[in-house]
């Protein structure tokens, strides 16, 4: 499993077996095109989360130079022709199958892809939807969407490696810092990504288990999340988790 850097911080995360690849959310032809090609590998399948430029930018491209089969959202415009899915619905590459889950809240129709096994655990591909440390902004959905769909991801097994699109986590943490200090699984968190980030290396995948612990937008039912919410909005209703992930989700826009 490759995170192939894209942009500035793009992630195209490709997995792999002796001769077949997929990738995921490819906004670039131009970091998979030579990979394959060193590597001897065929593309056989684009999955994409949702209709972002900078995660579809390299679909027609790949799929033209390829025959990749593109899978992608029920909902949403994509680049034609594509097998379109929606919840419950999977994309079969590899040998493996990708269970698709509705994430709708950074995008009125996100989908996440979920792999039950690969090399000896789940695998989830959630796109701008989960972060480590933080969640995607709510372009075209509300926080009680994006709580929802937080939950949902929330819900899968603990060792599930968390593929997400962006290598947004040093910044993610040090809001997090500023929403629960006193956190001690953060605080180590975020000095294990720190030393991976200065050795030139991506701080993902993570794990659910890992974000259950540490993601404040993961933790709006904790007491001392609800309460530092309420700092901010003094109008955060504290029993109501999309209340409280509305506000997380502003004061974190607004946060340098
Ligand atoms: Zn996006
Ligand atoms: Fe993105």
């Amino acid at each position: 499993m490759l995170p192939l850097p894209a942009f500035s911080d793009n992630y195209i995360w490709m997995l792999h077996d002796t001769r077949n690849a997929l990738v995921v959310d490819p906004g670039d032809a131009a970091p998979v095109l030579p990979v394959l090609r060193d590597m001897g590998l065929s593309l056989q399948a684009i999955l994409v989360t949702h209709h972002h430029g900078d995660h579809v930018g390299g679909v027609s491209a790949l799929r033209e130079a390829t025959g990749a089969a593109v899978y992608g959202p029920a909902g949403e415009t994509m680049p034609e022709p594509l097998t379109r899915l929606r919840h419950g619905g999977s994309a079969t590459a590899l040998g493996l199958r990708f269970a698709v889950i509705d994430v709708p809240g950074h995008t009125a129709g996100h989908i996440a892809y979920f792999c039950a096994d690969w090399d000896g655990a789940p695998l989830l591909f959630c796109g701008d939807t989960l972060f480590s440390g933080g969640c995607g902004r709510l372009f075209e959905g509300t926080p009680a969407q994006m709580q929802a769909s937080l939950d949902a991801l929330a819900a899968l097994p603990g060792d599930t490696r968390v593929c997400c699109a962006h290598e947004y986590t040093l910044s993610n943490l040090k809001f997090a810092r500023a929403v629960e200090p006193g956190n001690q699984a953060l605080l180590q968190y975020q000095a294990r990504c720190e030393s991976l980030r200065q050795a030139g290396q991506p701080t993902l995948p993570s794990r659910i288990a890992t974000e259950r612990a540490i993601n404040p937008f993961l933790r709006t039912r904790e007491a001392d999340v609800a309460q530092a919410a309420r700092g901010f909005d003094a109008h955060v209703n504290p029993r109501e988790a999309a209340s409280v992930l509305a506000a997380l989700r502003q004061w974190k826009n607004e946060f340098r």
